[in-house]
């Protein structure tokens, strides 16, 4: 031992963590409970692991008992008792003699003296690194405002993909500090328990360790809803008692059934968590006497054929529940999670559920990435593998992410999977989030196949992108070639993926139309005022930019685009000098100049009409009908640059227009290009008589005119009939023919234009 053990004082920080250390009077060594909890901790490792040095381990214990003496827990128990029981989770878990000596350490820099630097030199570089995440992790605050929390799990996550074992000694570390929460303050229990419940509980979820994550959430549902734990307490007690001989019932038919059957297993029973239940309770308002699954029966088998083997054994033997049969072997969770799970109906018809799987799959099940610590070089390490692929996925995706409230809500839902399972055409599984749509399933098949979708055929029926999916659902998505994803979707898609693609390509195309923008409306502003920009230096421009808080040129002329500020103003800056007034014929002069920007004509995105409009002078910009009032071909229009989504085109007559003006810089003069426009959609609406044949005279004039129609409603009320009707249009005039031509038919009474659709 290089330096002599100092007298550890408690941190500042110390005060806010469950296991803070305490200073206590007495110097004692380690009592003869933390000793006798050592010695079982010895036995057990040397049993798992026969022919391994456990020297460090013993080392690691001697380092941890005198830098941590005298210092006493909330419970009253001298410190050196927590980091020997968070060192016993983890030998259950047979994580390997480094992760338990670091199990053993993973306080002492945090509440002693000792350094890193020091555990390195005598453990390693490997314990040291361990030890170091595990620190920097405890000293997150998750409880903190939500910006803050969002940057602390993003800590977390970056401390896990870096070395798994980081994480589960940081849940082993909780673990036992929730089976010690009794000793804390009231508001201590309650703030931690929701840390756990939050953050904790679902990372062991998504690690596949059931069995922590079990008691993990009963732990903290013990002292977020006390009163409520404690009444689903004592149902279950009462119930599984009178249970209790039909259980044993059932487990004698099942034995003699599987001996009969010549099918070795195991077969016992269990009871469902608490939490698990209250879960139950509340989705599916019931009472604890309708939980069918309260009472299950587990049945671990020696291979996945005799699992199948024996769940037609249990149904010769009772019914199953129809729709209750689930197949998780042949299709695992997403945490890896693998069972057959069937409900059936006894006798006496108590319905109870039966889940079967192997060994194997039993210990994955219970202790998820932990399981296969000891085969870590095996061939199952490719599982931890898929494990940390999630995280990393987590990581790649809040990188992309800056707004922390968001990647908070992201995480939730990825930490909550509850997932529907739909199918490719050729039967391939694909696992969504549930609600997730089939643009959703489009991104998780591709990248491209999301921003080309169009459309989606479920179950062989054309369906609507937005249609939330169902398991089961067999999906085609329909792209086409040159489609881009729309803003509209962001508002029901599911998946944080499809989220990320999608913002991530408004992004990059808006931004490159902002910056288009921005320089187009300085130009212009500077030949209204006669100021030549070619003798206005970069550096001038650069200087202006950072006066704007930017650091590149571009940014600027974004920032303009985005209506952020106004041309004028950068223009006052550029050339201060300028105090001459416009030039009257500034808008017309611009198509005069030589080697002006051509106009380009850009066709109108977005499942409304394929009009063409072109920004006067402009390149190609961002342009889009106004859904105030979609103007179509022939009526007179303005553009206006909006904050972020280019320039939005509206009706002259719109009365938006007048409220929209008022910042003029952000006009923008455009024209119908002269494209054949496919036609736009527009709304009529039909004021008539209810009479019998007006729907036919109606369509008939309408399809004279060689006109589509998309949808037609119609109401009656008082033999008065309003009908709604959405026509591709073409122009103006073909509206204007339509029109009349309705307003010519006997009993229709008026006939008007619905801007909004
Ligand atoms: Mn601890």
């Amino acid at each position: 031992m290089a330096t002599s053990p100092q007298n550890p004082g408690p941190s500042a920080r110390a005060a806010s963590r469950p296991d803070v250390p305490a200073q206590a009077s007495s110097h004692g060594s380690a009592t003869p409970q933390a000793r006798a909890r050592f010695e079982l901790l010895l036995k057990q490792v040397g049993e798992s692991r026969p022919n391994e040095d456990l020297s460090i381990i013993v080392r690691a214990y001697e380092l941890s008992e005198r830098y941590h003496a005298g210092q006493m827990r909330a419970s009253g128990e001298p410190y050196l008792i927590h980091p020997i029981e968070v060192a016993l989770v983890l030998t259950e878990m047979k994580m390997d003699p480094q992760a338990i000596a670091a199990g053993l350490l993973h306080d002492s820099v945090e509440d002693t003296s000792i350094t890193i630097e020091e555990i390195e030199k005598q453990f390693g570089e490997q314990v040291a690194h361990i030890v170091e995440g595990v620190t920097k992790i405890s000293k997150i605050d998750f409880a903190s405002g939500e910006e803050r929390q969002a940057e602390n799990v993003r800590k977390m996550l970056l401390a896990m993909v870096d070395d798994i074992r980081v994480v589960i000694i940081k849940l082993a570390d909780r673990l036992h500090n929730m089976r010690t929460l009794e000793f804390l303050p009231r508001d201590r229990q309650e703030k931690i328990a929701h840390e756990t419940m939050e953050i904790y509980a679902p990372i062991a979820h998504r690690l596949g360790m059931g069995k922590l994550r079990g008691e993990l959430e009963d732990l903290a549902f013990r002292y977020m809803d006390p009163l409520a734990y404690q009444q689903v307490k004592e149902a279950v007690e009462a119930r599984s008692k009178a249970g209790d001989a039909f259980l044993q019932h059932v487990l004698t038919i099942i034995r003699e059934k599987l001996q009969e059957n010549a099918i070795e297993a195991k077969v016992e029973s269990r009871v469902k968590r608490l939490y698990s239940i209250q879960q139950k309770l509340i989705r599916q308002r019931i009472t604890v006497d309708q939980v069918y699954d309260l009472l299950a029966i587990r049945i671990i088998t020696k291979s996945v054929r005799d699992c199948y083997a024996v769940l037609g054994a249990i149904h010769q033997l009772w019914p199953p529940v129809p729709g209750r049969i689930k197949d998780f072997i042949a299709m695992p969770r997403p945490n890896l999670y693998q069972s057959l799970h069937t409900t059936v109906i006894a006798e006496n018809g108590t319905p109870f559920e039966v889940q079967i799987r192997t060994e194997e799959m039993h210990k994955m099940a219970e202790e998820g990435i932990a399981a296969h610590w000891k085969y870590k070089d095996g061939p199952v390490a490719a599982r931890d593998e898929e494990r940390l692929a999630w995280l990393r996925q987590v990581m790649e995706w809040q990188q992309e992410m800056t707004d922390p409230g968001e990647f908070l809500s992201t995480l939730k839902i990825d930490l909550y999977p509850e997932e529907v399972y739909t199918f490719t055409p050729k039967g391939k599984i694909v696992i969504l989030p549930r609600d997730a749509t089939a643009v959703d399933f489009a991104y998780s098949i591709h990248t491209e196949v999301g921003h080309a979708c169009v459309g989606a055929r479920v179950n062989g029926r054309m369906a609507p992108l937005r249609q939330r999916l169902r398991s089961g659902d067999i999906v085609e998505i329909i792209t086409q070639s040159g489609h881009t994803p729309s803003r509209d979707w962001l508002s029901f898609v599911r998946s944080s993926r499809s989220r990320q693609k999608i913002k991530h390509w408004l992004n990059e195309h808006e931004r490159e139309r902002a910056i288009e923008i921005g320089r187009k409306l300085i130009e212009k502003e500077a030949r209204r005022y006669r100021v030549s920009l070619k003798n206005i230096e970069e550096a001038a421009f650069q200087k202006v930019a950072s006066e704007y808080g930017f650091g590149r040129m571009e940014e600027l002329f974004a920032g303009l685009g985005y209506g952020k500020f106004s041309a004028r103003q950068v223009l006052g800056k550029l050339a201060p000098e300028t105090t001459e007034q416009p030039r009257a014929d500034s808008e017309g002069s611009e198509e005069a100049k030589p080697g002006a920007i051509s106009s380009v004509v850009r066709r109108v995105f977005g499942s409304g009409g394929e009009g063409a409009i072109k920004v006067r002078g402009y390149g190609d910009l961002m342009v889009y009908r106004a859904r105030c009032c979609n103007p179509i071909r022939g009526e007179e229009i303005v553009g206006y640059v909006t904050r972020g989504k280019g320039v939005a085109v509206h009706s002259r007559s719109c009365p938006n227009v007048t409220n929209l003006m008022y910042e003029a810089d952000r006009k923008i003069a455009v024209e119908w290009g002269r494209d054949a426009a496919r036609g736009y959609p527009v709304k009529l609406t039909v004021f008539c008589d209810d009479r019998k044949g007006m729907l036919k005279q109606i369509t008939a004039i309408i399809s004279d005119d060689n006109t589509n129609i998309r949808n037609i409603e119609a109401r009656t009320a008082n033999s008065q009939a309003t009908i709604d009707v959405v026509l591709d249009i073409e122009d103006l005039k073909h509206m204007e023919r339509i029109i009349s031509g309705l307003r010519r038919i006997a009993g229709v009474r008026d006939v008007q234009r619905v801007k909004k659709i």
